[in-house]
């Protein structure tokens, strides 16, 4: 079965590292700024938080999600930024993407993770739709987002940790197939778990 890179590392300039220096050590609650720069639909968006908030509590940590134009102005005591590029819902047509591509990104400085990512949606949701077949389809809405929250609990793992390095299973594999993505449960490892707890 295909399996797909789950993210990449991209190199900013260096005011966001200083953002990201502030932004430290992360407690027990997060908030996760979301940025939507294309069409999202919102039964997979609260799945996509449901799913990430499911994982990451199991690390004791306490998720909040905010749309950006909802966080304006106000400051949060730690937070991630998430931004989503291309169509976040599902679409039985594949939409045109970077197939080579990781299914995200996490931004760095001077060889720091910051707390800035990025979703392809176009290709996550093709991923999810590769590997869904039958009664799938009926709640490809909710599958879809599930696959982005496993995602973007990848790249916040990253972010909390500080490390590019990935787990041995689980959802902070450094690659997941479509089927990893929409089955019914994909787990951070107990590895994994002790690693996020230890940040705190
Ligand atoms: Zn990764």
């Amino acid at each position: 079965m295909r399996r797909v890179l789950i993210c990449l590392f991209l190199t900013v300039c260096l005011v966001f590292a200083m953002a990201a220096a502030a932004s430290r050590p992360f407690a027990s609650g997060l908030t996760v700024i979301m940025d939507f720069k294309g069409i999202h639909s919102d039964s997979s968006i609260r799945e996509m938080e449901r799913e990430s908030t499911s994982i990451l509590k199991s690390t004791g940590l306490i998720v909040d999600w905010r749309l950006r134009n909802d966080a304006l102005g106000k400051s949060y005591e730690n937070l991630v930024v998430m931004t989503f590029k291309g169509a976040c819902r599902f679409d039985r047509e594949p939409r045109v993407y970077d197939e080579l591509g990781p299914l995200a990104s996490t931004d760095t400085a001077n060889h720091e993770i910051l707390p800035f990512g990025q979703v392809d949606c176009d290709h996550v949701v093709d991923a999810a739709r590769s590997a869904m077949f039958g009664g799938d389809f009926a709640m490809a809405d909710l599958l879809v987002g599930r696959a982005l929250g496993r995602v973007v609990t990848h790249e916040i793992i990253h972010m909390l940790t500080h490390s590019a390095e990935h787990g041995r299973d689980g959802v902070f594999e450094a690659s997941l197939s479509g089927k990893q993505l929409i089955a019914p449960s994909l787990p951070l490892s107990a590895m994994d778990v002790d690693r996020l707890q230890l940040q705190r």
